[in-house]
């Protein structure tokens, strides 16, 4: 594995259950559904936009780290993952107007959080 576990194209590391296959995130050594043994798993990318909302103003710092070229509004959701679970990612849109909850996005593990884009119609088809 060359992967990078912080790579912007990396899978969620989550975990999954040894039982009953749930997929659990953020990982966690429990399963959530019947308190079996998860082992640690990369999740499957795929979801949809459960719900979402605009950050408007800047976040507190630390922890938030502002651009470089300054804060801009920007979109934060909870996807759910074709596995099951709910995962809060900033949404990487380029048209705050075009979000819409039920979209297909693609998650991926992000620099401290994850990322959700659109899921293009290449990816929808595969
Ligand atoms: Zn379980």
């Amino acid at each position: 594995m060359t992967t990078h576990p912080r790579s912007p194209a990396a899978g969620l590391q989550g975990a999954r259950c040894r039982g009953c296959s749930v997929a659990v995130y953020p990982a966690d050594a429990a399963c959530p559904r019947c308190g079996g043994p998860a082992e640690p798993a990369v999740l499957k990318s795929a979801g949809t936009l459960w719900t979402w909302t605009v950050q408007r103003y800047a976040p507190k710092s630390p922890p938030y780290q502002p651009p470089p070229g300054g804060f801009e509004p920007f979109a934060v959701g909870y996807v759910e993952l074709d596995e099951g679970v709910r995962v809060a990612a900033l949404l990487e849109v380029d048209d705050l107007d075009a979000i819409r909850i039920g979209m297909p996005l693609t998650v991926r593990a992000g620099d401290g959080v994850p990322r959700a884009r659109p899921t293009t119609a290449a990816e929808e088809n595969s």
